[in-house]
């Protein structure tokens, strides 16, 4: 039975490698019809935060990555880390260590300038008696030989036991180490596979090396390759938007970013737009690229564009109500949301573009100077036939709204764009908007009588 698991560090927000890591994580356990575990690695007190915590959980449900198992957290696990260190020092897996603070500085800057890389030199290992005293405890990793895995991504990796040191397990408050809790994690909740950045893989030899000392079958493991900027660089804040909800905030969905994310490092063929289950059924973590991946805002936008036309409605209007909340937005008294979709996919990126220039389908306008101005006189008695003729128009409706239009800028000798631009600045405000008849449509006669009345009312 295959089971993955998410485990980040609470220390941030759910960022898009993090995200990332989900994804993939998900994706196979969904593929194999296995189970996709949701872990919160809290043990560095000092850098984990509730809020953050928060964060990953409000990120993974608006991705909709949901998880059969968790979250657990490994703060609430500490008496199974601490039983698990108990059981290594009584098969002698492990030892006490006792070196102090100004021993272990002492040797690592000798070992600098001996030009050695600084690690523990074994000093306690061979201890036969306990002592008083502070104490650490140490893994005893083995001193010869290597250790070997086929990492799913990157293949065969092989690391010598001799570059690894005896790292700390639990520290002398008794508190446990990174490295080690989720080697205790991985074993109690039967991981299959680690899929996880490979930042980590550095780590991988160690914690094999403690699941053979605790004689468990190490999980398979599979390294992201990262993320790089648009510009090739390192991934970092200037990149722009980096957690999952900021993205959110700037009018993404999140069936986009989903596909996006799986694109950076992986493809089948050139196929760009997945859904969840034809992504469950090809994705696979032997195809993922081990070269690193490199964002691609406009690709975003352009998948964004793509599901706010074609995706499902009932979905994006929950998502643009929640862009209308944000710009204090009243619905209520308006057209349809769907409506606003098929009108504004078209010409809008992002959801948060689309609620912004939507404004006017439900509120009062203000007619700046500027835009005033654009209005000339000669056209003001074209504006108000118009007006005239939609007040009684039998059918409010788009091809209706077109033939009147087409009929006052034909009797007033205008092409069509001549007349409909200033009537557009005096529905809407500005001058942006789906096609004039539509939106006058949408914007409904009240108030569109309303807003021509004043433009010619004034004179
Ligand atoms: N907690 C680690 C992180 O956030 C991940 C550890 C793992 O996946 O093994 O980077």
């Amino acid at each position: 039975m295959v089971r993955t698991r998410f485990a980040p560090s609470p220390t941030g927000y759910l960022h898009i490698g993090g995200a990332r890591t989900a994804l993939y994580s998900w994706l196979y356990a969904r593929k194999m019809k296995g189970i996709f575990i949701l872990r919160i690695e809290d043990t560095d007190l000092e850098r984990s935060t509730p809020e953050s915590v928060q964060a990953i959980l409000d990120g993974m449900a608006w991705l909709n990555l949901d998880y059969d198992e968790g979250p657990f957290y490994q703060t609430k696990r500490f008496d199974r880390y601490r039983e698990v260190v108990a059981e290594m020092l009584a098969k002698g897996a492990a030892y006490r260590c006792y070196c102090s603070k100004e021993r272990l500085e002492a040797l690592r800057e000798a070992q600098i300038a001996n030009k050695e890389k600084p690690r523990y030199d074994g000093h306690c290992r061979h201890l036969t008696q306990a002592s008083d005293g502070p104490f650490v405890v140490r893994f005893k990793n083995p001193e010869q030989g290597v250790v070997e895995f086929d990492d799913l991504i990157r293949g065969k990796l092989t690391f010598a036991n001799t570059e690894l040191d005896d790292l700390i397990i639990a520290r002398s408050d008794g508190t446990p180490t990174y490295n080690f809790t989720v080697v205790v994690d991985d074993i109690d909740m039967e991981i299959s596979h680690v899929v996880r950045g490979d930042d980590h893989i550095n780590n991988t030899p160690r914690q094999i090396n403690i699941f053979r000392a605790l004689e468990k079958t190490p999980p398979h493991y599979a390294h992201l390759p990262m993320i790089l900027g648009s510009d090739g660089k390192r991934l970092s804040k200037r990149h722009g938007a980096a957690s999952v909800m900021q993205y959110r905030e700037e009018g993404i969905l999140p069936q986009a970013l989903l596909n996006y994310l799986v694109r950076l490092g992986w493809s089948h063929g050139d196929q760009e737009i997945f859904s969840m289950e034809e992504l469950i059924q090809l994705f696979d973590l032997h195809g993922v690229n081990r070269a690193p991946a490199a964002l691609n805002p406009e690709k975003l936008l352009w998948l964004n564009q793509h599901y706010m036309k074609h995706g499902d409605v009932a979905f994006t209007m929950k998502e643009l109500a929640w862009h209308m909340a944000q710009l204090n937005i009243n619905t209520n008294d308006g057209p349809p949301l769907a409506d606003i979709i098929a009108a504004q996919s078209e010409r809008t990126k992002t959801l948060r573009e689309m609620a912004e220039r939507s404004r006017f389908f439900y509120e009062e306008i203000v007619l700046s100077d500027e835009m005033r101005a654009q209005i000339s006189v000669e056209i003001i008695p074209a504006i108000q036939k118009v007006c005239e003729k939609l007040e009684k128009l039998s059918e409010w409706e788009k091809t209706k709204i077109h033939e009147i239009l087409v009929a006052a800028a034909e009797e007033a000798g205008l092409k069509l764009g001549k007349l409909a631009q200033p009537i557009r600045i005096a529905v809407t405000g500005g001058t942006i908007s789906p096609p004039l008849d539509l939106t006058i449509q949408l914007i409904g006669r009240e108030r569109v009588i309303k807003r021509l009345q004043k433009i010619f009312k004034q004179g």
